[in-house]
Order: C-alpha cells, then sequence, then structure tokens
C-alpha cells in the first residue's frame, strides 16, 4: 500500500469540501470492503484517504413520495433488516441478503457498492430493475441520476471526482406488480453470482396480461444491462412457456459475458436465457397472486 494522508470528516460539508480540495488524488472510504483490496493490490494508491465512517444522517432508510429513499452509508445488513425494505421493497432485502457472508455485509454499504459499479454485484441488478436514482452532492450543489445512466464501464460511473454519493432512491412499485431477484450460483453460496437477474412484471388484474415488465442482468456485461427487446416481447402478452422461452433468448442476445472462473462466456449467456426465463416466471406468479 503507498503511503496516504487520512481524514475523518465530521459532516457531509467537510467532507465535500475536501474532495473539492483533493480532487482526483482523493478516494473516498466507506465499508472499505473493495478500497482496502484494492489499494493492497495497488490498483488504486490515493494520496488523501477520506473516511465517510463519522458522518451521521446518510445511513438511514426512510418513504418519501412513493419512493424509498436508502441513504449512502447503510450497511447491506441494515438494508436486508430494515423494516421498511422488507415491507415495500422486500426484493430489495431479499438482494441485500445474497450478498457475500454477513461479516462483508455487515461493513459494505449501499452507495460503496454502487460507487463501486463491478458488474458481478447484486444489489446494482435489482435497483436497476426497479428504476432506482442515485443522488450525488458536491460543493457546487446536487444532482440525481438514473441508474440506468449511471454505470459507464466495468468498475466506471458518472460520479466525478468532487462528488459524493448520498442515497439511492427506489420507487415503491404499483399494485399486481412482482418482483424477484434470481443469483445463480454453482461455486459456494457467498461468491459472486455467474449470472444474476432481476425482474419486475405488473399486470392487468383483470385480464392477467402483463402491463409492464423490467429485466436487468448482472455479470454479463461491462456493466449491469437492461434487457429492453426481452421486456417488449412480454408487455401486452399472457404468460405461456412460449413467451418466456422467447423472452429467455431476446435477453440472451443482449449480453456480453467474459470467460472467467465462473464460467466461460458461452455458458453465461446460455445461463441467461435460462435464468431471465426462470425470474420472469417468479415475478409473474407473484404479481398472479397479488392480484387474485
Ligand atoms: C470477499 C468479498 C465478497 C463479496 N461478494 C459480493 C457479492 O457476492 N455480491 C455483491 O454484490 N457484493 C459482494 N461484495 C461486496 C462488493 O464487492 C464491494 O466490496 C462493496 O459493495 C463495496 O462497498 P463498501 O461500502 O465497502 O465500499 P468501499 O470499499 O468503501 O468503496 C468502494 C468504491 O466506492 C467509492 N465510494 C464508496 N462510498 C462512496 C460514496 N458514498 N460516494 C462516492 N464514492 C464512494 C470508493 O471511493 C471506492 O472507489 C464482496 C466483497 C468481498 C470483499
Amino acid at each position: 500500500m503507498n503511503p496516504f494522508a487520512y481524514h475523518t470528516p465530521e459532516t457531509q460539508e467537510e467532507a465535500l469540501a475536501l474532495l473539492q480540495q483533493h480532487g482526483d488524488d482523493a478516494k473516498l472510504m466507506a465499508g472499505g470492503t473493495a478500497l482496502v483490496i484494492m489499494m493492497k493490490q495497488r490498483l488504486v494508491m490515493p494520496e488523501t484517504l477520506i473516511s465517510l465512517h463519522r458522518l451521521r444522517g446518510l445511513a438511514e432508510v426512510r418513504e418519501a413520495d412513493g419512493t424509498v429513499q436508502l441513504g449512502a452509508l447503510m450497511t447491506h445488513r441494515a438494508a436486508e433488516n430494515a423494516p421498511l425494505l422488507r415491507t415495500r421493497l422486500p426484493v430489495l432485502a431479499d438482494t441485500y441478503r445474497r450478498v457475500a457472508t454477513v461479516r462483508i455485509r455487515n461493513v459494505a454499504t449501499v452507495g460503496g457498492a454502487l460507487a463501486h459499479a463491478d458488474p458481478n454485484q447484486d444489489p446494482p441488478v435489482t435497483l436497476l430493475a426497479l428504476d432506482a436514482r442515485v443522488q450525488l452532492a458536491s460543493a457546487g450543489g446536487s444532482r440525481e441520476v438514473p441508474l440506468e445512466n449511471f454505470f459507464t464501464d466495468y468498475y466506471e460511473t458518472v460520479v466525478r471526482p468532487d462528488e459524493l454519493l448520498t442515497a439511492v432512491r427506489v420507487p415503491i412499485p404499483a399494485p399486481y406488480t412482482g418482483s424477484v431477484y434470481v443469483k445463480f450460483l454453482p461455486r459456494t453460496a457467498d461468491d459472486y453470482a455467474t449470472v444474476g437477474v432481476a425482474a419486475t412484471v405488473r399486470l392487468d388484474p383483470a385480464t392477467g396480461t402483463c402491463q409492464d415488465c423490467r429485466i436487468a442482468l448482472g455479470s454479463v456485461g461491462s456493466t449491469p444491462l437492461r434487457a429492453p427487446q426481452a421486456e417488449a416481447v412480454v408487455r401486452g402478452q399472457r404468460l405461456s412457456p412460449e413467451l418466456l422461452r422467447e423472452a429467455g433468448a431476446a435477453a440472451q442476445q443482449q449480453t456480453d459475458p467474459i470467460s472467467d472462473t465462473r464460467g466461460s462466456a458461452e455458458y453465461k449467456r446460455a445461463m441467461a436465457g435460462v435464468f431471465v426465463r426462470r425470474a420472469l416466471e417468479q415475478a409473474w406468479q407473484q404479481a398472479l397472486a397479488a392480484s387474485s
């Protein structure tokens, strides 16, 4: 690890002032679960480390204007157990529970997981399917970015060096919506996904047809992906095995995985089709149960 100056700001304003002062030479540290490994491997060598652990008010979850807002410093463990999340967005609480081990989840944060932008992570996939928006603050003001436009490449996002991710805002799904996250883990239960798929299906309760659908995939591209062609296959239709197969095949076409220890690119692409089918069917059954 390279030598670095270490700051522990007490307020968001202090943290933003430090970011403005040090710019590209500084790195924020939330849980540190990814950053410390990258520093030990000398993949990042910041001159200044700004720890966020003393900041108050960024670890809360609250409901406002039809959304649930999760503070950036909320840990994965707190998110999986938050009563508000378990009631309003159970799929998201379940997704945080699928991450790694309790030891990691006790420390890794909601904001750190998004800013880290590893395409193999779980929460970004579900957040993308749920149409979440990310809030960013800098000394010059704040802005909100749809998660859809947030990730740009492997470990790259639109966050500027002077910005702090403060929260993520997630719309509460409309009635008669089913939402699931399925994680395909052929190795161990605490591994990163070989393929992760989140799907939401909103039904017309009168006809049982799909009014809206969102599908997102992880581990099969340089960023978490939406599958708009598969979504188009499903909208306006009724559930059938043929429809699921067609949607799975359409989603598969949109993937661009790499071969690694979790499987060859070909295998991951095939599994993406299988797990899109499964996720859609589960989400659909959930929506049907809600509308009966
Ligand atoms: C062994 C292991 C297994 C794991 N398995 C999984 C898994 O299966 N699924 C999964 O989803 N995750 C998994 N993770 C967690 C994941 O890979 C990241 O380590 C974690 O999400 C990072 O969160 P953090 O709060 O520790 O971020 P940090 O390590 O503190 O920071 C990560 C990056 O984000 C930046 N950053 C942090 N907070 C902010 C902020 N508020 N604003 C702007 N930038 C910020 C940092 O500067 C840094 O660049 C695993 C981690 C480990 C160590």
